[in-house]
């Protein structure tokens, strides 16, 4: 075979990431097993029917050719009154390159940002994909510790000392794994971050209609951050539509020229009827995003309330998104083999905190995702197995 790039090979380091375990829970399942799984985001229930039907009509319709590149105008219109109404910053559709899904934005996003070889902050714990995204571009991913004892707000002086020769700095509130939504206190501090070390902020807002506690603020709304704002959108988890990959990045029209030659000599853009179908649902609104949101809160509620009844594991409410991450120290297991052990005795399957990064090992993270009883009989499953750990650590 001949040589491939260092630039594919190195994408992920080797070894296992925490993926393993996710890969064993989808292996039993699919043998037959009854694991019950709260591991990725994805939602129990699938894309509005309306929806489908609208991609329907569009296709039969004829929207099978190439479709416009950047997005049709329709949708870059709506996606940008979506922005101009949540950050009050106004934008047209030329700030906006519709993509296949926010994960092609992050890409996109990076690409524009950094040159190979750049050094890309992130603030750990990371989606999964971040460090993976930056080193397909031949950047430098350096990871900035949040800490728990801050509710993982990431800290200003931290931001500061490890920003010197970076390029950008990707945020992500509501914040997955972490549940974070960031306080305005931790948003100015990235500014001034951003404005010191003339950084571009790439910020992912996948998450902005599942907010809990707090309101969503778009980064690109504080003051003179648009001009240096990247935002990452989706109706992935706003509107059920995850296998559709549909999604945009948002920012300075000078920037989006330059996006849209990157997508027509990469993705040449996203299919005609998934686009339609993504502009009918933006314009069911508030309150379609609102409903299907709603599943999260309410689980998220029915943990809070398992939690209080028992001694063993920690968990800093999550303001937003559809996950909790659990501190599971107390047992005196890694995130990982707490994980390995839950899957073995109880068949429930998490995600360990490690696969997010190192500041969330000795957690784990609990997706919302299955209906309230099973989520409930999952979580009874899980609390039970903390204390047995905790009782064999304790005699042992
Ligand atoms: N960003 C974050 C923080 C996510 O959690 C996800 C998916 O889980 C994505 C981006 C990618 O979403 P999409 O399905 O729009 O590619």
């Amino acid at each position: 075979m001949a040589r491939l790039s260092s630039r594919i090979t190195g994408l992920t380091p080797g070894g296992d990431d925490g993926w393993g375990l996710f890969h064993r829970a989808r292996a039993l399942k699919a043998a037959g097993e009854p694991v019950l799984e709260l591991t990725i985001g994805e939602h129990d229930i699938r894309t509005d029917p309306a929806i489908l039907s609208a991609m329907d009509a569009a296709a039969r319709g004829g929207h099978t050719g190439y479709a416009a590149v950047p997005g049709t105008q329709a949708l870059r219109q709506a996606v940008a009154d979506r922005l101009t109404a949540s950050s009050g910053i106004p934008h047209g559709p030329e700030n906006v390159l519709v993509t296949p899904g926010g994960q092609a934005a992050l890409f996109t996003a990076h690409n524009a940002a950094c040159d190979a070889g750049d050094v890309a902050l992130l603030i750990d714990p990371y989606y999964a994909t971040y460090p993976g995204t930056i080193r397909g571009v031949g950047a430098l991913p350096r990871p900035v510790a949040a800490r728990p004892e801050d509710g993982f707000q990431p800290r200003e002086a931290d931001l500061m000392a490890a920003a010197d020769g970076a390029r950008s700095l990707l945020i992500n509130s509501p914040n997955n794994p972490t549940g974070a939504v960031y306080s305005d206190a931790t948003l100015d501090g990235i500014a001034r971050v951003a404005e010191a070390h003339d950084l571009w902020v790439i910020s992912d807002e996948v998450y902005d209609t599942q907010v809990w506690t707090g309101r969503h603020q778009p980064f690109a709304g504080l003051l003179g951050m648009f001009e240096r704002t990247l935002t990452v959108g989706s109706l992935s988890k706003s509107y059920a539509m995850t296998g559709s990959r549909l999604g945009w990045v948002a920012g300075p029209a000078e920037v989006i020229e330059h996006l849209i030659n990157l997508a027509t000599h990469t993705t040449y853009g996203v299919p005609g009827f998934i686009q339609d179908a993504g502009l009918f649902a933006l314009r069911q609104g508030p309150e379609a995003e609102a409903a299907i949101a709603a599943p999260f809160l309410r689980r998220r509620d029915i943990l809070l309330d398992a939690l209080a009844k028992q001694q063993y594991l920690r968990a800093t409410p999550p303001a937003g998104a559809m996950y909790v991450m659990l501190d599971v120290r107390a047992t005196g297991l890694s995130g990982m083999a707490f994980g390995e052990a839950l899957l073995d005795e109880e068949n429930v399957a998490v995600m360990p905190g490690e696969s997010f990064g190192a500041a969330a090992a000795g957690h784990i993270r609990v997706a919302l995702t299955l209906p309230d009883e099973m989520f409930a009989e999952a979580l009874e499953r899980l609390f039970a197995f903390a204390a047995r750990a905790v009782e064999a650590r304790t005699t042992a």
